[in-house]
């Protein structure tokens, strides 16, 4: 077995006691409660934007207050004044760069998720969006659209490159090793996703990694070499 498969399967034995109390939820390959529980597909989309550079706490709280105002329609937020909303989601930062991100989502959309979702140019479109990067592009394409693409988040990388999966260059190459080693399942990349991110947040740190507690540690390379060292 590949050091991806042998991952997968150790994040697949952890994935209840660790990732739902750092929002994720473990479902069905293509619902959209995998993202905290959220109910659809657009609020994950808007979630995505208002996540940038916040706690996933302040997004799971503005995500439920716009949802109770219906405004996680993205037919609703076509045209929406910017100022209303960016006082509507003020508690996430940044609130009128990505009230106006959310706005221009809604429009490049025309409304309609599923329609930019199954668009071939779905990604440049996304990435047409200023302020929507590549990782904040590809979660959308793979949580909200359910479209076979890794988000080669920093995070998930120093995970990997430290277990000792061969991850070098910029983005795309990360993106496109990382997808090469995966089996072609929606269920394996989010699972693989939800489970590097909450791992390199709660171990994996930049610096300090906490190998004697991470659940990675008898596979992980960098673990073996800090343990040898220390003998
Ligand atoms: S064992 Fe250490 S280096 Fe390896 S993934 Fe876990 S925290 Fe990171």
């Amino acid at each position: 077995m590949s050091i991806v498969g042998y991952l997968l399967k150790e994040i697949e034995r952890i994935k209840g006691n660790l990732l739902p109390s750092y929002g994720w939820m473990p479902s069905e390959p293509s619902s959209p409660r995998w993202w905290g529980g959220f109910e659809t597909e657009e609020e994950i989309a808007i979630a995505a934007v208002l996540v940038q550079l916040t706690t996933w706490n302040n997004v799971d709280r503005t995500v439920a207050s716009l949802r109770r105002e219906g405004l996680t329609e993205l037919s609703r937020l076509m045209e929406y004044d910017i100022d209303r909303l960016a006082e509507k989601i003020r508690g996430v930062g940044f609130a009128v760069e990505k009230a106006r991100r959310i706005v221009k989502l809604a429009e490049i959309s025309k409304g309609d998720l599923d329609g930019l979702c199954s668009s071939q140019d779905a990604r440049e479109r996304l990435l047409g969006v200023r302020g929507i990067g590549r990782e904040t592009a590809d979660t959308i394409l793979l949580f909200a659209c359910n479209r076979l693409v890794f988000p080669a988040s920093r995070l998930g990388v120093r995970v990997l490159s430290r277990v000792g999966v061969e991850v070098h260059g910029g983005y795309e190459v990360w993106r496109r090793t990382i997808e090469e080693g995966l089996p072609p399942s929606l269920y394996d990349y989010k699972l693989m996703h939800a489970g590097l991110v909450t791992i390199a947040k709660v171990y994996c740190k930049r610096s300090k990694p906490r190998c004697r507690d991470c659940p990675l540690s008898r596979l992980c390379a960098y673990a073996r070499r800090a343990s040898r060292s220390r003998a």
